[in-house]
């Protein structure tokens, strides 16, 4: 079935949307975007993607066409027109047809597409089993150059570190920071599990402040674990008990090894296992409903 594109106010079939060569977003990847999921007809934590996805554009200075309000409906709109329940869902925003120069000034009006397809970022036994991962020489952007926080269409920084894990034999890589913290994997947030407490790096080391990450944050406090958002190195995540990344696209994965080392004893571990049950009964069960209630 050929999927329905939300382009710039209209619903287009996939081979009708077009967009220029002279926009920006295709030129400099001058935009922002977003990633979000639906689970059986509800949009998950739908708000939170918009809020970040109007923050991302107000760092960058970009006038999204869309007001709020019409954004959350042509969102709710493009799931329904492909009839989809369970779906991901892309929303890009970029500055628009311009000219050759880098001035977004003759870049007159953004872009605006909204894609509902489907997403698998791993295999599905690797969600049982747990994967390999490696750190990589491409350091994650430091905050003073591009800040993560800007969920911007610049993801060559992320991409050099996914080409280094795909050398490497491995799905997916952490990346540090100019420090040598560990900030994030390439589309998601990691979390260390030590003597029974959760640990992330914060964001501002140079991490996306991933929705994932806040959810799972709040299940783990809701849970009991004691939570932590504090800087560490390697050497902790080389030694840490348990090790999972969150993100939109790839829910919960559990790390069994980094760099060679083993994590725990080389299953996804307990407190892992169980985030993984919680989070997935909550996209179950919340989130703005796309059709109406039966
Ligand atoms: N880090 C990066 C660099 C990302 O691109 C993403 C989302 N794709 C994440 C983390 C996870 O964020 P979220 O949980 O909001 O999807």
């Amino acid at each position: 079935m050929s999927r329905i594109i939300y382009l710039n106010g209209s619903y287009v079939n996939e081979n009708d949307a077009k967009v220029s060569v002279f926009d920006h977003g295709f030129l400099y990847g001058d935009g922002v975007f977003e990633g979000i999921r639906a689970y059986a007809g509800r949009v998950f934590k739908l708000d939170e993607h918009l809020q970040r996805l109007y923050e991302s554009a107000k760092s960058i200075m970009l006038s999204i066409p869309e007001s709020y309000g019409k954004m959350k409906e042509a969102i709710l709109e493009t799931i329904r027109r492909n009839e989809l329940r369970d779906a991901y869902i892309r929303v890009v925003v970029s500055r628009g047809a311009g000219d050759l120069g880098l001035d977004p000034n003759k870049c007159p009006k953004p872009t605006t597409v909204i894609i509902a397809s489907s997403i698998a970022l791993y295999p599905p036994e690797l969600y049982e089993k747990g994967m390999p991962v490696i750190t990589v020489p491409t350091r994650r952007n430091a905050p003073d150059a591009l800040d993560a926080q800007i969920k911007s269409l610049n993801y060559l920084n992320n991409i050099l570190a996914k080409i280094e894990a795909n050398r490497a034999g491995v799905m997916e890589s952490v990346m540090l920071n100019a420090q040598g913290y560990v900030t994030e994997a390439t589309g998601d947030n990691i979390f260390i599990v030590k003597n029974g407490t959760v640990i992330t790096p914060p964001a501002y080391l140079g991490a996306l402040n991933g929705i994932t990450r806040q959810v799972i944050l709040e299940e783990a406090k809701n849970a009991g674990y004691p939570v932590e958002e504090r800087p560490f190195t390697r050497h902790e995540l080389y030694v840490a008990d348990e090790c999972f990344l969150t993100g939109t696209a790839a829910e919960i994965i559990p790390i069994i090894s980094v760099d060679g080392r083993q994590i725990g004893n080389g299953k996804p571990g307990a407190i892992t296992v169980d985030l993984i049950g919680r989070y997935r009964a909550l996209t179950g069960t919340t989130g703005e409903p796309v059709y109406p209630e039966q």
